[in-house]
């Protein structure tokens, strides 16, 4: 039987079946140990120290205890920590990105996908080069700057030779004021050289959710093709570090199985990565199974509630103090204002999920991957954040700045942040305001980026900071960043 090994290569051993399933007892044993949960919390708590603030995150066994737990009181701290967590480290400010669907083609069979095979309803599409570029103006003239591409595994019709196509394609499209300057890739479990050709075509966050940590069901969820082999989907991040891509996001498609089992399975992995590469994931996502063509959520017996799925989040939060938390717009309007004051930081905005869709005026439905349940526009979104107490940030400086990997976290945890990504997150922000808000937007924007100036701690950072504002609305500068 394999033993437990965050260290190893072999999922058997880091994602090992035995030790979930002793945390889990474990869990259940404890959750109305108020005593133990009350130091774990005190654990989980972000310290002040004389350079910003530390977090000292949780083991998967500490985290589960606290998943386990219902005490409504606990459960209140649990979020408090979350939302005092996420502003130590990020801020107020929430990443934006959208999605690019390239190919729907895919020879797997998920059972929740209605990109599977066996689909012969679906329209199967992947776009040409001109597609991509109709696509990126598309997006760039809503305002994004940041973009995760998506598509089926197919290696005929998508091979990576026409990912790294579209990835520079996109990279190449300037359109008026627009540009992308990161894109994340969501593909398939691939190999080490291919992991490589990515890093080479300066891609952002390599993202692959788990679907699900438990074997036994990923086996019968994935019952064909390549990604039915779970040890290789497993090992893909180990695989694309080796590859040098050193920012990886981790997900896990909530509904397929039971939540405390993938919750545990979720931060086991980030050990691993923290263990084996000395750096924990970029991102963590949290998607939930969605309406679909041919798929009927309905059909997976492992749903979850608003009020689960808002506990799963903080308690990743307390976990993985530093990780980026990705909701998509899979979520509506209302489930993604509750999480985004429990340690949330990116959220995307104005998303299709059909291959081709932002080209089209009305929302197509013929390729799409899930129903959209927030399907307001990014300008929409953008003035909701602010709203609510939000920066919305368009910066992508880390990556650029190659402040990526180990050297992201210390940035992060150095509580630098306040002095870089705040004062980048007011440049892009006007950026925005300027070039694609609408005049209500506009207003909110200018009043809460004037208040949020005052919060830069360095004055010199503060008037760098102010003089680019006046010339980004001036339209004289763009994309300065520090
Ligand atoms: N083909 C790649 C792979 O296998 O990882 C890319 C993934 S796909 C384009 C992006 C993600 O969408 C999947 O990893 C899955 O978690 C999610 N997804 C698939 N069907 C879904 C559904 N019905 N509702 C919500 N999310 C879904």
């Amino acid at each position: 039987m394999a033993e437990f090994n965050p260290k190893s290569l072999k999922a058997e051993e880091f994602i090992n079946d035995g030790e979930i399933r002793a945390t889990l007892e474990y869990a259940e044993a404890n959750k109305n140990n108020v005593e133990l949960i009350d130091e774990i919390l005190e654990k989980a708590r972000p310290k002040k120290t004389e350079t910003g603030y530390v977090c000292a995150g949780l083991t998967h066994r500490e985290a589960s205890v606290l998943l386990a737990c219902d005490i409504p009181e606990k459960i209140e701290e649990i979020y408090k920590i979350a939302e005092e967590i996420k502003l130590a480290f990020y801020g107020n400010r929430i990443v934006i990105f959208a999605p690019l669907y390239l190919s729907n083609y895919c020879i797997n069979g998920c059972v929740y996908c209605p990109y599977h095979r066996q689909n012969k309803c679906i329209t199967r599409k992947k776009l040409t080069q001109e597609e991509v570029k109709a696509e990126v103006i598309a997006l760039q003239d809503m305002g994004h700057k940041r973009l995760a591409i998506e598509a089926g595994e197919d290696p005929k019709n998508n091979p990576i030779e026409y990912i790294l196509e579209c990835i520079n394609t996109i990279y190449s499209v300037n359109h008026k004021n627009g540009a992308i300057r990161r894109v994340n890739v969501n593909i398939a479990a691939t190999t080490v050289e291919n992991y490589r050709k990515l890093k080479d075509a300066g891609i952002g966050t390599y993202i692959l959710f788990q679907e699900t940590y438990h074997k036994e069901s990923y086996l019968q969820l994935h019952p064909s093709g390549p990604k039915h082999d779970y040890d290789y989907h497993t090992e893909a991040m180990d695989r694309a570090m080796e590859g040098g891509i050193d920012d990886v996001g981790l997900g896990v498609l909530f509904g397929l199985e039971l939540y405390k089992y993938e919750f545990a399975g979720l931060i086991m992995h980030a050990e691993h990565l923290e263990a084996v590469h000395g750096v924990g994931p970029h991102t963590i996502s949290v998607p939930r199974i969605k309406h679909a063509d041919d798929i009927d959520p309905g059909a997976f017996d492992n749903s979850i509630s608003d009020d689960i799925f808002a506990k799963i989040t903080a308690c990743i939060r307390l976990a993985v103090p530093y990780t980026g938390i990705i909701i998509s717009t899979r979520e509506s309007e209302e489930v993604r204002s509750k999480l985004l004051r429990l340690g949330v930081s990116q959220v995307s905005g104005g998303s299709r999920t059909s291959v081709g869709g932002y080209t089209q005026e009305e929302r197509p439905h013929d390729t799409e991957q899930f129903d959209v349940s927030d399907q307001r526009t990014l300008d929409e979104v953008v003035h909701w954040l602010m709203q609510n107490g939000h920066i919305p940030s368009f910066c992508t400086a880390c990556y650029r700045e190659g402040r990526t990997g180990d050297r992201f976290m210390s940035l992060c945890k150095s509580g630098q942040i306040l002095n870089c990504c705040h004062p980048n997150a007011l440049m892009t922000l006007t950026e925005y305001l300027t070039d694609y808000a609408s005049e209500e937007t506009k207003k909110t924007g200018f009043e809460v980026i004037e208040k949020e100036l005052t919060k830069i701690p360095k004055e010199k950072v503060r008037q760098i900071a102010e003089d680019n504002i006046r010339d980004i609305k001036n339209s004289n500068r763009r994309d300065f960043r520090f």
